[in-house]
């Protein structure tokens, strides 16, 4: 904020605050004070706002807690715009595969497009938690097949060794 603003936030305060008594001294210490970026509109919202709900003196503090607050919120906001967007970008660059090539492609695999038991485990490959399907390295799930074949090998490793825990326990 310049300093002529600060100027002009002080005009504004001391409609408020009789306490605070305007002078060059008190001007360049707010002016220093103050957040470089905080624009004057926001600051004088911000001083309208605290008088509302306060009777103490205003102090640069003040200013800068709320302006911060907002600057890391309208940040948090942009980033999460610009993931959705990253998101949207990669899944529409993802070409939908032909069914008789999509249907060849998963034979080779040895792997059926609905079944789902591999999902009863993790997957030790893509790290795939249980019940979800795998990921593409770049952290999409699958839309062809539904897990890595490994993670179908351990699945069927895992339901072998639960069929011998009961056979064991039924002896
Ligand atoms: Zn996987």
């Amino acid at each position: 904020m310049k300093k002529s603003e600060v100027a002009m936030l002080f005009a504004v305060i001391v409609f408020y605050d009789q306490r605070i008594q305007f002078d060059e001294g008190k001007l360049e210490a707010w002016h220093l004070a103050l957040d470089d970026d905080m624009p004057f509109e926001y600051g004088r919202k911000i001083i309208v706002d605290y008088y509302s709900e306060n009777t103490s003196a205003i102090m640069p503090a003040n200013l800068n807690e709320k302006w911060r607050s907002h600057r890391r919120y309208v940040r948090e906001l942009d980033l999460q715009e610009k993931n959705r967007n990253r998101l949207e970008s990669e899944q529409n660059k993802a070409v939908p595969i032909p069914p008789d090539i999509k249907a060849k492609l998963l034979a080779t695999l040895g792997i059926s497009a609905k079944d789902d038991s591999a999902l009863a485990v993790e997957c030790d490959f893509c790290e795939a938690p249980i019940g979800k399907r795998c990921k593409t390295p770049n952290g999409i799930e699958f839309t062809v097949g539904v897990a890595h074949p490994s993670r179908y090998e351990k699945a069927k490793d895992a339901t072998v060794e639960e069929n011998q825990r009961k056979d064991s326990s039924q002896l």
